[in-house]
């Protein structure tokens, strides 16, 4: 197959990679960016303008990562810029409350009925670690209930996978995570009913919260029906246990209001991520007057952080999500993907190829299947990567960025043009072809 490849030139990657071997772990500051899973050497970025990348050898891309979901609005955004630029002369960082953190939750908090009080940490894993401490703080249960297949961070608690069973105590996913940790963490599959029934009699008034992603969109896009998320919410309610809603990816990305508004659920918290920044370093949780009274210095549930609601961080999130406050903004990013998508289905269904897109809001995932829906991690067969891989070689070559692994999602950004899309289509239908050549 390999003759079918005009590989792009690597070399100064390459020679980067080599040397941020000798400085870091597998070369790298976070795993799934060491191009373990596809070919090749990592690609060093040296900059980005709309929708898209240039690397250190001079190649250039139209980038569907924006590095992982934050970059709603694409790189270099105009706005973003001159905000943190304003906000360079004036200082980094003071450790004191700034304007501009009554700024930015204004924001937030006057266009989302879901959540009265927000507390800005500076990374999604911190905004979740804090959530599960204060559901823990609240209800004075130590027991939380994951999903196999969501992604919550690198907190200790979260590094659980399902053990054997339908309900059973988690095994840690990590080295370094204490067993007694694992054993507070329960996971069960996604879409089942019943095993929501059996671990709330399992484990009567211990589960201090379920979490779940808005929409799960860290290992596939599994997609949940309305009706099994109401019956989520419903069963914790019943129970006294609080509904946790990780929207680090879905939070302003399925709308203002993400997939909380999506479903039209209420959950106890949510956290937010990604584009709450802009591309600086943001996370945040919310919830009610009552929960957030919960934390301190109003109560006993300690949080804080030395660069929490870092000004510029503030200033980047502000100018972000002014833009996305702006009426009909994802009712574009809708059409435009939903479009994007639709051209490649007519493509894939045309050749009969076995593979499907699954979309929503702006994003999309690319699964090698013949299921007409998958709703859970052990639906994804790990065979299928194989295909993935071939497909992002040809695409790289072909100028197209996606995330490096068969298990990330696509990102469509407001600054993908008409030719930006036109062009990975061409693209797309040509890896296509390559695959099931
Ligand atoms: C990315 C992500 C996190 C972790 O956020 P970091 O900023 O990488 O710590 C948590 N939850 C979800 C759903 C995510 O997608």
């Amino acid at each position: 197959m390999t003759e079918q490849y005009q590989d792009i030139s690597r070399i100064k990657s390459a020679e980067l990679f080599e040397k941020a071997k000798q400085f870091f772990p597998g070369g790298v500051n976070s795993p799934v960016r060491a191009f373990k899973s596809v070919y090749g050497t990592p690609l060093f970025i040296e900059r980005g303008d709309k929708a898209h990348l240039w690397d250190a050898d001079g190649n250039e891309f139209i980038d569907y990562c924006c590095s992982w979901g934050p970059l709603i609005l694409g790189h270099n955004n105009a706005d973003i810029r001159n905000a943190v630029a304003g906000q360079l002369d004036k200082g980094l960082s003071f450790g004191a409350p700034t304007q501009l953190e009554n700024e930015l939750a204004e924001l937030i908090l006057s266009n989302n009925t879901y959540i009265e009080k927000i507390r800005f940490v500076s990374s999604g894993t911190e905004a979740v670690m804090s959530a599960i401490r204060l559901a823990r703080g609240y209800t004075k249960r130590d027991k939380i209930v994951k999903f196999e297949g969501c992604y919550h961070g690198h907190s200790d608690s979260l590094l659980v996978k399902a053990g054997s069973g339908l309900v059973t105590f988690g095994e840690t996913s990590s080295a370094g995570v204490p067993k007694a940790f694992a054993d507070e963490t329960i996971v069960i599959a996604l879409n089942d009913t019943q095993a929501l029934e059996e671990v709330f009699a399992t484990f009567k008034d211990q589960i201090a919260a379920v979490i779940i992603e808005g929409v799960p969109a860290n290992n596939g896009l599994l997609i949940q029906d309305h009706d099994y998320i109401n019956f989520l919410r419903r069963i914790t309610q019943e129970q006294g246990t609080l509904l946790i809603f990780d929207e680090v990816i879905t939070g302003f990305r399925l709308g203002f209001q993400g997939a909380a508004h999506y479903y039209g659920v209420q959950p106890d918290i949510i956290t937010y991520g990604k584009i709450i920044g802009g591309g600086m370093p943001v996370g945040a949780y919310g919830a009610s007057h009552e929960l957030m009274g919960y934390i301190s210095p109003d109560g006993g549930v300690y949080q804080a952080g030395t660069l929490s609601g870092n000004p510029v961080a503030m200033a980047a999130g502000i100018a972000t999500l002014r833009q996305l406050a702006a009426p009909g903004f994802y009712e574009k990013q809708e059409k435009t993907t939903a479009a994007f998508v639709d051209t490649l289905r007519s493509y894939i269904a045309e050749k009969e190829y076995e593979v499907k897109i699954f979309t929503i809001g702006s994003i999309f995932w690319f699964a090698f299947t013949a299921q007409e829906s998958i709703k859970r991690a052990d639906e994804i067969d790990p065979q299928s990567m194989e295909k993935y891989k071939v497909m992002h070689r040809s695409l790289l070559n072909q100028g197209i960025y996606f995330g490096p692994s068969g298990y990330e999602v696509g990102f469509i950004s407001s600054a993908h043009t008409e030719t930006d899309l036109e062009q990975t289509i061409i693209a797309i239908k040509a890896a296509l072809d390559i695959v099931f050549q």
